[in-house]
């Protein structure tokens, strides 16, 4: 009888909360829906735990500490000035630095900044490493723009963001429409402002420069790594199984190499655009090159490989027949119908690369037909997990091998799992990955939050 009336008092808290976000963050329906996912998934942890509610946790948690907007001028090609805007959201320090990447994307705006650096928070305290939540960007669009029009751009997005970062206190990295590149730029600014050199402020950094072995492959090796983990709790393998992989950035290309390596057949990939199938399996030099080298759309692909096809219609990419889904493009690539349509044609296994990549309605679909599904907070905690590894290294000034690096990876992701099916069991959900994964990365930094004060 007591465990029901906590039950009913953490549902209305939770519940308030809620309404105070919709109420203080108008028109951010992206941030929203991360927010309601992590309440939903809490009730049974503050019914049991009254410390959450009695400490007023969430209505902290939900607020960032603080945010900063601001104006990116740039000189184009033409010698015209553009103007683009600045996003940084340091969101909870309470169990270390901000952490998180950089999005130059044109639909960047402040609800996609606030549901990234939102889950930032959950998925960097899954790592296990003292890594706080923050995220920031830019509706700059690096497509089509020139390597001196990148730089202009980077070097002075840096001008500003400069002021408000350093490597105890908030360290960027990439995400989409940042790699190495933007990074270089970004690092070279970041250096001949501050008059020294120090590595810790930015990860992913060149190899040259104080870049972490295996950070490139990261995200996407951890991703297969966290799903097999899945597959082996089940007594499967990614051998023989045909996988979809959509995107075809960084994130896509590593798991695909990954799940190659793991004897899996990928038969398809997609960038904003539309997909190509290729019925004997993606042949990875040619996406590699084509996107890391020359910057080309996918479509060119089928120009190499004329088994293949391209189809104009990027989310068509999920009526394709497969075992194992990784969505690896974006945010709610995958709806309810997209979802069922997977769930239909035997989808046994799906693994979040992309963050918020499902819908909550899409993931409903997945749990109710049993499909091993691997949320992003933990199936995607890979990139930043090896950043973390990157600003270790700095502080010690050394530099670890791909074997100790990824063996590291691969010890990480595999942690995630076991501490996120235990938490789904301890609170009465076997096997729910998004309810344990929630949990695991709440609970510490609800409780480092609780042993700092009122922070
Ligand atoms: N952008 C990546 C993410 O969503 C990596 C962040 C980082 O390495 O700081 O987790």
């Amino acid at each position: 009888a007591t465990q029901e009336v906590n039950y009913q008092e953490a549902k209305s808290y939770a519940d308030s909360v809620y309404k105070t976000v919709l109420k203080r963050n108008p028109n951010e329906p992206l941030f929203h829906q991360a927010v309601k996912e992590i309440l939903d998934s809490l009730v049974p942890v503050l019914a049991k735990h009254p410390k959450y509610i009695k400490n007023n946790i969430l209505e902290r948690m939900v607020e960032p500490e603080r945010a900063v907007f601001f104006r990116v001028p740039w000189v184009d090609d033409n010698g015209d000035i553009q103007v683009n805007r600045g996003f940084r959201i340091q969101f909870n320090s309470a169990i270390g630095p901000y952490k998180g990447g950089l999005r130059f994307h044109p639909s960047v705006d402040a609800s996609t900044i606030k549901f990234l650096g939102f889950e930032q928070i959950f998925k960097n305290s899954l790592t296990g490493q003292p890594i706080g939540g923050g995220k920031g960007g830019s509706d700059f669009d690096p497509k089509g723009k020139s390597d001196m029009e990148v730089m202009r751009f980077a070097q002075s997005f840096m001008t500003e963001l400069y002021r408000h970062i350093g490597p105890d206190i908030d360290v960027p990295a990439g995400d989409i429409g940042v790699g190495g590149r933007e990074i270089g730029y970004m690092f070279g600014q970041y250096k001949r402002i501050r008059g020294g050199n120090e590595a810790g402020v930015l990860t992913g950094k060149g190899l040259l420069y104080g870049g972490s072995l295996t950070r490139t492959e990261a995200t996407g090796y951890g991703c297969v790594y966290f799903v097999n983990e899945m597959l082996k709790w089940k007594g499967q393998s990614f051998e023989g199984r045909t996988v979809v992989v959509s995107g075809s950035g960084n994130v896509s290309i590593y798991a695909i190499e990954k799940a190659q390596q793991l004897g899996a057949k990928v038969i398809a990939c997609s960038d904003s655009n539309g997909y190509i199938y290729d019925e004997d399996g993606i042949d990875l030099r040619t996406v590699k090159r084509l996107k890391e080298v020359e910057r080309k759309r996918i479509s060119e692909y089928v120009k190499e490989h004329r088994n293949a096809i391209y189809v104009e219609d990027c989310s068509g990419i999920w009526s394709l027949p497969c075992d194992i889904a990784l969505p690896c493009a974006t945010q709610n690539e995958i709806d309810e119908k997209a979802a069922a349509l997977l769930v239909e044609n035997g989808v046994i296994a799906v693994g979040e690369g992309a963050n918020m990549p499902s819908t909550l309605e899409a993931i409903e679909v997945f749990l109710q037909g049993n499909v091993l599904f691997g949320p992003a907070k933990a199936a995607n905690a890979g990139g930043v997990a090896v950043s973390a590894l990157e600003m270790s290294q700095n502080s010690m000034r050394l530099a670890w091998s791909f074997e100790e690096v990824d063996a590291k990876l691969h010890a990480i992701m595999t942690n995630i799992f076991v501490r996120s099916m235990q938490a789904a069991e301890e609170y009465g959900h076997p096997g729910n990955l998004v309810v344990g994964a929630n949990i695991a990365g709440f609970t510490k930094v609800a409780d480092a939050m609780i042993a700092q004060g009122v922070i």
